[in-house]
């Protein structure tokens, strides 16, 4: 007889925190490794938000906060919904704050689906999403979409997925792993469809702000008031404020779900740090200032991801998208008659540079590699995946 549960025997645990402990671990033996593995900004968060923080802390916010986030928090979310995104009519009921933007997706998932339930995940997919579905006892059904596509689904594969047991379908758009971004036009097409079937969608936008060539950003659930009574928007702090170790995530959803999630948060994990919270506020309410931080940080991803995209080019059988946003590129490596692992694992241990099996999102092709590393590593990590292919 097992100890363990169904859910803790089914478990898979994050691969990519797993390459990027691995890699850490290689370098704390002294190894000189170049690691592309990190799903986190390499910069600190922004020094105004750290003194809110600070300054809450000595305020004594250091108390339960109530479960679904700190009213002026959510307040400032809702406004930030409508003015930003052109979300119509929020209020700071539809929003709840929680202890990261994964906690967020896992609630928006175990709030509206069960066992028996399907939910369609595009693949290349970010790794916990089929978890999450698991974890809730629904199943989850891929759709896969290639670099011939642009790694972006169409909704006529949407439309063939969808059968009477769906419930959710997850969007991802700037996406980990791809980078890619759905234009307004796809977004419209596909949300149709979901509409039509009436089904709901979990549209993941953590990556929102990072977004390059110019390109648009489109909520889902700023098309139209169908569209926003069938999606639950996700995002969070980390990725935008490089924040990733304060853990705070972010959901908008029709009210009823918006007060499912906040129950289940308020028997699973309470609330969200409240000091945390109040560093996150000064982001809202100092826009200016979040605004210069974001953009500095940007000019800095867009340069690395131009030399990462043209080096990766530059190697005899590597093709890479150009993506346009997250800070991920997510090359096509089949050409050298291995699998993701063997290749990604054979790069550790031969040139000591490390990057994330396709497999785990789904697209055993591909290998990930993150920009949000120094431009020294990104070079010196060209010259040796350079080396490596050739001796292939
Ligand atoms: N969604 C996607 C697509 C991500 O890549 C991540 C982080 O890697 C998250 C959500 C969650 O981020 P966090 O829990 O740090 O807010």
């Amino acid at each position: 007889q097992t100890i363990l549960s169904p859910w803790a025997r089914n478990i898979s645990p994050s691969p990519t925190l797993a390459v990027d402990a691995k890699a850490k671990a290689l370098k704390a033996e002294g190894k000189d490794v170049c690691g592309f593995g990190a799903g986190e900004p390499d910069f600190d968060t922004p020094e105004f938000i750290k003194e809110a923080c600070h300054e809450a802390l000595r305020r004594g916010e250091t108390k339960y906060a109530p479960a679904a986030g700190i009213p002026k928090l959510r307040s400032a979310l809702a406004e930030k919904y409508v003015r930003d995104n052109g979300i119509a009519g929020v209020t700071a009921e539809q929003v709840v704050v929680s202890p990261g933007g994964k906690f967020s997706c896992y609630l928006a998932i175990l709030a509206v689906c069960g066992p028996g339930d399907e939910v369609i995940i595009p693949a290349p997919y970010w790794v916990s999403y089929p978890e999450m579905v698991k974890l809730a006892g629904a199943t989850p059904k891929f759709i896969f979409a290639g670099d011939d596509q642009g790694f972006k689904i169409t909704p006529e594969q949407l439309k063939k997925a969808i059968t009477s047991k769906t419930r959710l379908v997850v969007l991802n758009s700037p996406s980990n792993p791809t980078g890619a971004v759905y234009t307004k036009a796809e977004i419209e097409a596909i949300m149709a469809v979901a509409v039509e079937a009436d089904i709901y969608v979990m549209s993941d936008e953590i990556y929102e702000h990072l977004l390059y060539d110019g390109v648009e950003f489109v909520s889902p659930a700023s098309l139209s008031a169908e569209a926003a009574a069938i999606t639950i928007t996700v995002a969070g702090f980390s990725k935008t404020f490089s924040m990733t170790g304060w853990r705070l995530g972010t959901l908008m959803a029709p009210k009823p779900i918006a007060k499912a999630v906040a129950d289940l948060q308020s028997q699973t994990s309470s609330n969200a740090t409240t000091f945390a919270q109040w560093g996150a506020l000064a982001a809202m309410e100092k826009p200016d200032e979040a605004k210069r931080a974001v953009a500095a940080m940007l000019e800095v991803f867009d340069r690395r991801r131009l030399k990462l995209l043209d080096g990766l080019n530059a190697i005899e059988g590597i093709q890479c998208d150009r993506a346009q946003g997250a800070f991920y590129l997510f090359p096509n490596i089949s050409s050298f008659g291995q699998n993701s692992t063997d290749f990604s694992s054979k790069l550790l241990e031969d040139e000591l540079v490390a990057v994330v099996p396709g497999v785990a999102f789904g697209a055993d092709d591909y290998v990930r590699l993150s920009y949000a590393t120094s431009d020294t590593i990104i070079e010196k990590g060209l010259e040796r995946l350079t080396r490596f292919c050739r001796a292939l």
